[in-house]
């Protein structure tokens, strides 16, 4: 007996690779196809979760490599540049600045199913700083893909 094929999905981004994964690293749930998507220091996750993640990976991206001494702006913007940073430091994840100022991602503090959902509750006003210092100073280095969707 032949089965027709199943109702198309909405896709979900595929910006995260697929990688071999049997849970959620989100949520906890079954990954029946046995591929997850992998995001940056989370890991892999389902695809309703990876939909969740755009603009943590994002943010990650924005923030690594930007020199925090000599970015410029007004007071509007340097707040919204620190309410990323900081909003990542609150997730738990370590930012740093090296000796030239240069800001670098580094490893969780925290174990990522904690953070991945401390990041579920706190996503809305996490896409706002985001959104508010793209706005502010454009995308990171290198990159447009921090610019607010
Ligand atoms: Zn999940």
């Amino acid at each position: 007996m032949q089965h027709k094929p199943s109702a198309r999905k909405p896709k979900p981004d595929s910006r995260f690779p697929k990688i071999q994964a049997t849970q959620c690293a989100c949520c906890g749930i079954a990954l029946p196809t046995g591929a997850g998507y992998d995001v940056p220091l989370i890991g892999a996750v389902g695809p309703k979760c990876a939909l969740k993640f755009a603009s943590f990976a994002d943010a990650l991206v924005w923030v690594e490599g930007r020199n925090a001494r000599v970015q410029g702006g007004d007071r509007v913007a340097h707040v919204a540049a620190h309410n990323v940073v900081v909003g990542l430091r609150n997730l738990g994840i370590e930012i740093t600045a090296d000796a030239a100022g240069v800001l670098h991602v580094g490893r969780l503090t925290r174990k990522a199913s904690d953070v991945a959902s401390t990041y579920k509750r706190v996503r809305a006003r996490f896409e706002g700083n985001l959104q508010a210092a793209v706005t502010a100073y454009g995308p990171s280095i290198g990159t447009t893909r921090a610019v607010a969707a």
